[in-house]
């Protein structure tokens, strides 16, 4: 079974606690949060009452898998001061997700130097101090453009290959790097399958794209109003994906919030 869900938002008083409340009251199977806010580097530790509020919460709603997405600010392959800030940032994402019980952190790998990136995410993963039922680190595919790191699968496999790092597949972001998903969804799932692993890749973000093939920009649409369209249905529902969590990136409001939703249950034949 797919377990499918949005990104919600923590702006609100109750903060992470509210978003597992809004996970509820829109029926979700999942969800992903930033831990923080995604426009500064300030973070400051979570309440007691905040970590117990969001753990009962969810423990009520079964547990539902939760995903903290890392700040858009972290970029692991760059030089000097930002790559401290990013390992930190990063590394605060983990032991708040550890804290929170979260059980995956995804952040994109970032640019120019792929050591650089491996050894980024590695030293987060290692100053976060993970437990052995801690979350897992995920890198996701990305865009392209500008020396974005992680576009290519197979260079997103080399950064990830002999570590305990796993991998987010964004639907959105291969279809902006050249992957066919608009003509040949599951010709994309087995190059996935076969240069990653499926096994490696337990979460994916599910964006249609405004922008045309192999744009190399990152644009989220709703469901079936971009350019990918009805195939991403074909994606979805490929045998190979159950079990897998499902978040959607798409833009939000009530209605378009009720369009995704009412779109994905139907291609999920709820
Ligand atoms: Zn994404």
């Amino acid at each position: 079974m797919i377990r499918y869900g949005l990104h919600l938002s923590i702006a609100g008083k109750e903060g992470r606690a509210g978003a597992v409340r809004e996970a509820e009251l829109l029926g979700l199977r999942a969800f992903q949060i930033y831990a923080k806010s995604p426009r500064t580097w300030k973070t400051r530790p979570l309440s007691p009452g905040e970590t117990e509020d969001f753990r009962a919460r969810r423990e009520n709603l079964g547990a539902i898998p939760a995903v903290i997405h890392a700040s858009p600010l972290v970029d692991l392959g760059a030089r000097g001061d930002v790559w401290e800030k990013s390992v930190f940032s990063l590394a605060d994402d983990l032991m708040k997700a550890q804290a929170l019980g979260v059980g995956y952190v995804v952040v994109h790998p970032g640019s120019s130097d792929p050591e650089r990136a491996r050894e980024g995410a590695l030293k987060a993963r290692e100053l976060a101090a993970l437990g052995s039922n801690g979350p897992k680190l995920l890198l996701e595919n990305t865009a392209g453009g500008k020396e974005h790191l992680g576009c290519d699968l197979r260079d997103l496999a080399r950064l990830v290959e002999g570590t305990p790092l796993q991998v987010c597949f964004d639907t959105c972001h291969a279809f902006a790097a050249g992957y066919r998903l608009h003509e040949d969804p599951r010709g994309v799932l087995d190059a996935l399958d076969e240069v990653i692993g499926l096994g490696r890749v337990p979460l994916i973000h599910l964006n249609d794209s405004r922008h045309d093939f192999a744009s190399q920009k990152d644009q989220h649409a709703n469901l079936l109003e971009g350019h990918i369209g009805p195939a991403l249905a074909d994606f979805l529902t490929d045998a190979r994906l159950s079990g897998k969590v499902v978040i959607l990136e798409t833009p939000r409001s009530v209605q378009e919030d009720a369009h995704n939703l009412r779109v994905l249950r139907e291609w999920l034949g709820e």
